[in-house]
């Protein structure tokens, strides 16, 4: 490992520069030496985790003082100065989670240090939030906007989460230099052991809060009904869920939302049964109209519709309405809807009933005569099922 540069001269200041002039200039190289800004050059992380080593040290009184009297050897790996040790170098993470408020929310810089994902930055992350949404057979296969109220957490407004008196900064913990863990030296049998623990005067946030702020006593966030408005797409189906990512709770005291999931729960419809995409009703004929033929009202997803049965209409055929079924989720059209017609059989006649039927018992049309086109029940399987 090359020869460790000078703090001062790594930070462009003086020995004698003031803990402001120290922030300041270690800011000016952090934006300067960001890797997001100079994808292209290699060397811009070894630079910015130099600068951010420098500025653990300098920024800290104890740490400058026995730097300034010892040099690199009073604030190595044994001075158990912070996580890990600052002699191995330092992670992305560790600057993110020691340093990172100097870039706070309030900071010209926000948007350049506000950004997810990359280089591994820990952001503290919202709880989800699960919630059941009804939809009737009309909702489903069309797709509904609906409005609805969830109760979750949401970003302080009058400290804009932080949690501190009027968005003012925060100031490092004392109990653990900023880091939120404290290092216990336990004498056992075998030696000195060091144990880490979550701080117990910040709970780990590493930052104090001086004055809290009065909207929400210091949580960063208020419990609030917040109407969403969910964009549901035709073709859903029961236990299906959807998840609208920053729509869950905030987390306290800053960071990024949780995701809101909702499981889709479908209402039965009474009359039309849903089958994948498509819709099935069951018709019942009576056995005149289905021989002489006729014009019903049938329900449909849309509403009522008027269909045409031929004369001479066989029991356990289907018809298929193109189009009258469920939209696909994934862009392919819509289902159909099938009509299957049965024929009502009468249960009871009176005597004139009985006799006219009796007249017609061994009149030839009444015979039954299967031709190729009566499919019969594989057949139709089949048809359904190719
Ligand atoms: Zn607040
Ligand atoms: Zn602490």
């Amino acid at each position: 490992m090359a020869k460790k540069r000078d703090y001062y001269e790594v930070l462009g200041v003086d020995r004698g520069a003031s803990a402001d002039e120290i922030k300041k200039s270690y800011r000016k190289l952090a934006i300067k030496f960001h890797p997001d800004k100079n994808p292209d050059d290699p060397t811009a992380e070894d630079k910015f985790k130099e600068a951010a080593e420098a500025y653990s040290i300098l920024s800290d009184e104890n740490k400058r003082a026995r730097y300034d009297q010892f040099g690199h050897a009073g604030v190595g790996g044994a001075s158990g100065g912070g996580a890990g040790g600052f002699g191995g170098g330092f992670t992305m993470d560790d600057i993110f989670s020691q340093f990172g408020d100097i870039f706070g929310d309030s900071s010209p810089f926000g948007d350049i240090f506000g950004r997810q994902g990359g280089n591994g930055r820990r952001v503290r992350r919202g709880s989800d939030l699960r919630i059941k949404l009804k939809l009737n057979l009309e909702e489903v296969a069309n797709g509904v906007e609906k409005k609805i109220k969830v109760k979750r957490h949401v970003t302080c407004n009058t400290c804009g989460g932080n949690g501190a008196k009027n968005g003012t900064s925060l100031t490092n913990c004392n109990g653990c230099n900023g880091t939120g863990q404290v290092r216990k030296v336990v004498s056992t049998m075998l030696g000195q052991m060091v144990s880490t623990t979550t701080c117990p005067t910040c709970n780990g946030d590493g930052k104090i809060i001086s004055e809290r702020c009065d909207s929400c006593a210091g949580e960063g966030r208020l419990l609030q009904d917040d109407l969403i408005t969910l964009n549901i797409p035709g073709g859903v189906a029961e236990g299906m869920q959807l998840s609208m990512s920053g729509k869950g709770n905030v987390p306290a005291r800053g960071g990024v939302a949780g995701d809101l999931l909702i499981v889709i729960e479908e209402e039965e419809d009474a009359l039309l049964k849903r089958d994948g995409n498509n819709v099935v009703f069951d018709m019942h004929l009576s056995f005149i109209d289905a021989a002489l033929g006729t014009s019903v009202e049938i329900p449909t997803i849309d509403g009522k519709a008027r269909i045409t049965i031929e004369s001479g209409t066989q029991a356990g055929k289907i018809l298929r309405l193109k189009g009258k079924g469920v939209k696909d989720l994934n862009g392919y059209g819509k289902g159909d809807q099938l009509v299957h017609i049965n024929v009502w059989t009468p249960q009871q006649l009176t005597s004139d009933e009985r006799s006219t039927l009796e007249s017609l018992r061994h009149s030839p049309n009444f015979q039954p005569k299967p031709g190729k086109n009566e499919k019969g029940f594989f057949d139709k399987m089949k048809d359904f099922f190719h």
